[in-house]
């Protein structure tokens, strides 16, 4: 495409801290790479984007986001594949759901093939920054920012899209306890539960310190109504295996769309699982959990892929899953996803895109 060379600008580091940064030992998100990408947003457009160094931003203290909270985010992941190609895993979900996050917060939808294109040049120069161990990824995180200098509530007229990227080890080790939610809530209805807006992670965060506190890692969070019916689990969509059948809650305007949960759901029926997606009721759980009939539980995204939930602390008491070591049906499913994600074997659905 001829256009490329002149859809951006680009500046490029001088020197590399790629040789400065530890690949081995990789914190999750506290190591950034080389560069960049920024795009303004005035007089009712996007201007033309940057590749750039990595760098802080000199804003104002009167900028809109800090007031009044229009921002929103993405995550997603670039792997190395066995023959060296960087690939990107359905980019396109990613950015639709980006768009979806930004009409709920007023805020501008940026073009999907551009925000593709300002993916592909930004993967592809710092592609050396791509960690090679088969647990670790890139880890890719664009967002927006609301940048008028302005005191009062409204929407913004100007904004920032930025994608910056992290060389990531694996997220949690190990299985979590959760604590089932009864009295906070992560989203009602009519609210931005379905997008990813920031404000949705710093209300959860209360909660979440709660259960720590409680001896849990995460929280199972139920309805905001009657606190009856399952929804997620922390910051991941939440999958059971119910009498044999790969069951989630069904989407919802309370439930993030995670590409994680759609392509596990496709690849489960793939594999010649039943899948479900229903309303679960904490009752079912619980009851599930003691009689075996629920025999797995896990949480999925992006940043874990998957975590197993090894105990759900319900009113105070702990209801215990037998031993992940044991367990039938995750262990294929993210094997199966994983292989797809990093290039390892056939792709049937078309996910993975080459940078
Ligand atoms: C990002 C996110 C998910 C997972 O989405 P993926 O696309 O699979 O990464 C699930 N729930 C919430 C609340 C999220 O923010």
């Amino acid at each position: 495409m001829t256009t490329t060379t002149t859809l951006f600008e680009r500046e490029l580091v001088e020197s590399s801290r790629l040789e400065y940064s530890d690949m081995i030992n990789l914190p999750f998100g506290r190591v950034f790479s080389d560069h960049m990408f920024s795009m303004e947003y005035a007089d009712g457009e996007w201007k033309r984007g940057k590749i750039m160094p990595f760098q802080d931003l000199v804003i104002s203290p009167a900028t809109m986001v800090f007031h009044y909270g229009q921002a929103i985010f993405e995550g997603m992941k670039a792997f190395l594949s066995p023959e060296g190609e960087v690939l990107l895993f359905r980019p396109e979900d990613n950015i639709r759901r980006f768009n979806v996050s930004a009409e709920r917060m007023c805020m501008p939808e940026v073009d999907v093939d551009l925000f593709k294109e300002a993916l592909m040049q930004l993967v592809d120069a710092d592609r050396n920054w791509v960690p090679t161990d088969n647990e670790s990824s890139l880890y890719i995180r664009p967002f927006m920012i609301a940048t008028d200098e302005f005191v009062g509530v409204k929407p913004s007229e100007r904004y920032t899209f930025m994608i910056f990227t992290c060389p990531v080890g694996p997220y949690y080790a190990g299985s979590v306890k959760v604590k089932l939610e009864r009295k906070y809530t992560r989203a009602t209805p009519g609210g931005t539960g379905y997008a990813k807006a920031a404000g949705n992670y710093g209300a959860s965060l209360k909660p979440t310190a709660e259960a720590v506190s409680e001896g849990y890692q995460q929280i199972l969070w139920t309805d905001a109504i009657e606190h009856k019916y399952i929804e997620e689990s922390g910051t991941m969509n939440v999958v059971f295996v119910i009498d044999g059948k790969v069951t989630t809650p069904a989407l919802s305007d309370t439930i993030l769309r995670g590409v994680t949960r759609d392509s596990l759901l496709k690849l489960a029926e793939h594999l010649g699982f039943e899948v479900e997606e229903r309303r679960i009721s904490v009752d079912e759980l619980i009851a599930g959990v003691k009689s075996g009939a629920v025999s797995e539980a896990f949480g999925v995204g992006t940043a874990a892929t998957m975590t197993p939930i090894s105990a759900i602390g319900c009113d105070g008491v702990d209801v215990e899953f037998a031993p992940v070591e044991g367990w039938k049906v995750m262990p294929k499913l993210a094997r199966g996803l994983d292989d797809l994600r990093r290039g390892n074997g056939e792709d049937p659905f078309g996910w993975r895109v080459q940078v």
